[in-house]
């Protein structure tokens, strides 16, 4: 048998170590063969005699530490099957941070997630792999763009996308996620009994909601820069090259994109189109690891590229999740006025009705063609 091996190189005193190496053994190829079998299409055994190892010391690790690993669904393979002890998208996974009892949670991905389980569980230890792990829309809008937008239009609920920083999240009446912002729109224009809201700063984001309700949206000009990339003629030359593909889009993507797919949701709502309907192929049209990490609960589909990567996400491995765990770094504190008035912003959400089923924003059948006003 090939044996690799990863030597570390710092202790946690900071000290040289003696040099124990991670090496792929039998008992580490045995306590990762169901790990494998998950990930066996998208990693290469050679790959896997390097990252099964790590594997196996994190999950040591984290019993040791009484640590949970949050990973999100942009996580790729190795660290989503492998080590993620709660999977899904940010909100399922900030609702997982407030729930389970660990004393230590590592947030396999970007910085505003890791802000949010701190919001709603304060009293556990967050850290992040790596602090530059950050997000084109949280870093659109600061906390004083919201108390400036709040002042020209009093009176008017602001809804903020989860993919915001704390500070802004403080700022606003209530979060939303793509799965449930159409509900959260709707809900803020009914209590507060007017007929427009704020819903930032997702720009693509809001002008999709607006093509599904008929409350005015007031909207910001942040974009995602995964999901803006993709262009109409995109999809027009999939469906040249694979005809029989069903086109899956998320609405952080622009209008052109959900009108030219089959189906445009949530990820939490693609994942249950491919689950329930079980397509021969299809397309997925968001962060690349996605479709990777959906795959392996759905081995009868074939998923087609594109593959556009968050170079955010990516910035998270294995190799950092360890030292994070091994070397307690990198904590996230949140300021304890702002994490009060930001987790009642969450927690109103978390505290709406869930939708029976994650919101599907269809543009070509949508009732409602009004604009957004973009601040
Ligand atoms: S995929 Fe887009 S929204 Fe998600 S972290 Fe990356 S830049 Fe931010």
């Amino acid at each position: 048998m090939l044996s690799l091996s990863i030597r570390e190189d710092h202790m946690a005193d900071g000290f040289a170590s003696p040099g124990a190496p991670l090496a792929f053994t039998p008992d580490v190829e045995a306590a990762t063969a169901a790990m494998w079998d998950k990930v066996k299409h998208h990693v290469t055994p050679l790959e896997w005699q390097v990252h099964a190892p790590l594997i196996a010391e994190i999950n040591r690790l984290k019993r040791e530490k009484n640590a949970v690993i949050l990973a999100h669904n942009y996580m790729t393979p190795e660290i989503f099957h492998g080590v993620g002890d709660f999977v899904g998208d940010s909100l399922a996974l900030a609702r997982e941070a407030a729930k389970c009892d660990a004393a230590v949670i590592v947030q396999a991905g970007v910085h505003f997630m890791a802000e949010t389980s701190k919001v709603l569980a304060p009293e556990k230890r967050v850290l992040i792999p790596d602090l530059r792990a950050g997000c084109s829309l949280a870093s659109s809008i600061t906390g004083a763009d919201v108390r400036l937008i709040k002042q020209r239009h009093p009176g008017i609920p602001v809804v903020t996308y989860v993919n915001t920083t704390a500070d802004v999240k403080a700022e606003t009446d209530i979060c939303c996620t793509s799965a449930n912002a159409v509900q959260v729109v709707e809900w803020a224009a009914r209590e507060w009994g007017v007929d427009k809201v704020i819903l930032i700063p997702d720009e693509f984001l809001a002008r999709n909601v607006a093509r599904q309700t008929s409350v005015k949206i007031i909207a910001w000009a942040g974009r995602c820069e995964v999901h803006e990339r993709f262009t109409a003629q995109d999809i027009a030359d999939m469906r040249f090259a694979w005809p029989d593909a069903e086109i899956l889009a998320h609405p952080e993507c622009p209008a052109e994109i959900l009108e030219a797919a089959d189906f445009a949701g949530s990820t939490a709502a693609m994942n249950d189109y491919v689950a329930l309907r079980k397509p021969k192929q299809v397309v997925l049209i968001t962060e690349c690891s996605m479709a990777s990490n959906v795959q392996a609960e759905s081995p009868g589909t074939q998923f087609i590229g594109p593959c556009n990567l968050c170079p955010h996400m990516k910035r998270i491995s294995l190799k950092n999740i360890h030292d994070a765990l091994l070397y307690d770094q990198y904590e996230v504190t949140v300021d304890p006025s702002v994490q009060i008035r930001a987790k009642l912003a969450v927690q109103r959400m978390i505290d709406l009705p869930p939708p029976l089923v994650p919101a599907r924003y269809d543009l070509v059948k949508a009732k409602h063609h009004v604009d957004v006003e973009l601040i």
